[in-house]
């Protein structure tokens, strides 16, 4: 990796709140420079490694797109007024929207309008890949007040060859084996639904300082994107020991973990044992939400759960302009990059120890492993997770068998165990 050194100091809450509001205006897709523009940010955080993978090429089962990308689109009134104005929100526009100039009565115009009627105010986030179209998000209100027309209709879009964007960062660690963490980057003015997944998986990358685990983060458009790593990276997915799509991830609602299609795979029991001491919700894998849809795909298998709070269309503002800047808080993205941060310190600090004087406890007094607990308000869980470790650590059980079984906090019996080496009590497993 090249670059300069980025790790430092926590990237707070409002750091990665005006992350997300730097990069909520750009216009992104699953293609275009909106892409671009997108990753040229987050490279003002961290160094990427940035693919441009040419329209036409074959990826797995699917075909990279031609390229889309956008300057202007309205619907102009007869007195000149932007009634719809891509300018003032790009949700306007169905993504993948084919150009058009025309000019074109309200009932002409009709089918190629989407609104919410049951949410009148809000614009929904409508796109079409992969059927040829065009159209205008806008909402129930404005097409309420809208009368006949006739009305100029513009979409200054191109649909050409050119490339599929994606990038990676990598965080070496001491160890090929790797964690994965993937965030989509193909939703346009939404802060949550995949801004808030961006900034935190930022902040978890610059706090990153010489991990176990080496760190792969992609920052891909959703589906085709991943599809595409995937088609270009077949022969080392191996290296993936434990993977996480992060998404939705800013919002107040509680964190919720989905689980890898194993089930029981090392990152779904780091990520239930880490959200068992917090407001959480489990779901079971399934074949639907994003990207883990790729990953966990039955010839990979990978083992890649789903991190967000509130998940997949399950609120209100999902996928309309509801899901702005206000939607998202500081304090969420700090809670979910906290919650993180554990899950990923379980999954490198998760190792196998022996204990070296297994007849009867050893006398920890005499090692001084006691006093030196003194004073502490957490000496009774201190000495707890000593007895746990030692009792435990036949060269059977790992650090998070034991954290299952005691319901202690992994970083406990992490300390625990270091304490233990130290006293040369336990020896690590090869
Ligand atoms: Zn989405």
């Amino acid at each position: 990796m090249t670059g300069p050194k980025m790790t430092g100091p926590r990237m707070t809450g409002a750091k990665m709140h005006e992350l997300v509001a730097r990069l909520y205006p750009l216009c992104r897709s699953i293609t275009g420079d909106g892409v671009r523009a997108t990753l040229d940010v987050v490279g003002e955080h961290l160094p990427l490694t940035v693919h441009e993978v040419p329209t036409g090429t074959e990826v797995l089962d699917w075909t990279v797109p031609e390229e889309w990308n956008i300057r202007d689109a309205y619907i102009k009134d007869a007195s000149g007024r932007r009634v719809v104005d891509f300018r003032r929100s790009n949700l306007h526009v169905v993504g993948y929207s084919v150009p058009i100039s025309a000019t074109m009565t309200l009932d002409e115009l009709r089918p190629h309008l989407h609104t919410l009627p049951e949410q009148p105010e809000l614009v929904p986030y409508r796109t079409s890949y992969y059927a040829r179209t065009w159209g205008f998000c806008l909402s129930q209100n404005t097409l309420d007040a809208m009368g006949e027309g006739p009305y100029e209709v513009v979409i200054d879009s191109t649909l050409t060859a050119g490339h599929l964007t994606y990038a990676e960062h990598v965080v070496p660690g001491r160890s090929d084996d790797e964690i994965m963490i993937s965030c989509h980057v193909c939703h346009p003015s939404l802060a949550n639904d995949n801004l808030a997944g961006i900034a935190v998986a930022v902040a978890l990358a610059r706090s990153l300082d010489r991990p176990r685990h080496t760190y792969r983060f992609l920052f891909a458009p959703g589906t085709i994107g991943a599809i595409t790593w995937l088609s270009r990276n077949r022969d080392r997915v191996g290296r993936i020991k434990h993977g996480l799509t992060l998404a939705c991830a800013g919002d107040p609602g509680q964190l919720t973990y989905k689980r890898s299609r194993r089930d029981d795979a090392a990152i779904d029991r780091a990520a239930l044992h880490v959200l068992k001491g917090r407001s959480h919700r489990v779901l079971p894998f399934s074949p639907y939400g994003y990207d883990e849809r790729q990953f966990c795909s039955p010839g990979f298998d990978l083992p890649f759960g789903s991190l967000t709070r509130t998940p997949y269309a399950g609120y209100p503002e999902y996928h309309t302009s509801g899901d702005d800047l206000e939607f998202v808080t500081p304090a969420a993205l700090a809670d979910t990059l906290e919650a993180l941060q554990q899950i990923t310190g379980v999954l490198d600090g998760d190792r196998t120890y022996l204990n070296l004087s297994p007849y009867g406890e050893p006398q920890l007094g005499r090692r001084g492993l006691y006093g030196s607990l003194g004073g502490r308000s957490d000496t009774k869980q201190a000495q707890l997770a000593m007895l746990w470790v030692l009792n435990l650590s036949d060269g059977e059980h790992s650090l998070l068998d034991v954290a299952e079984r005691s319901d202690l906090p992994f970083a406990a019996l992490r300390e625990a165990a270091d304490a233990l080496l130290a006293a040369g009590l336990v020896k690590e497993t090869a």
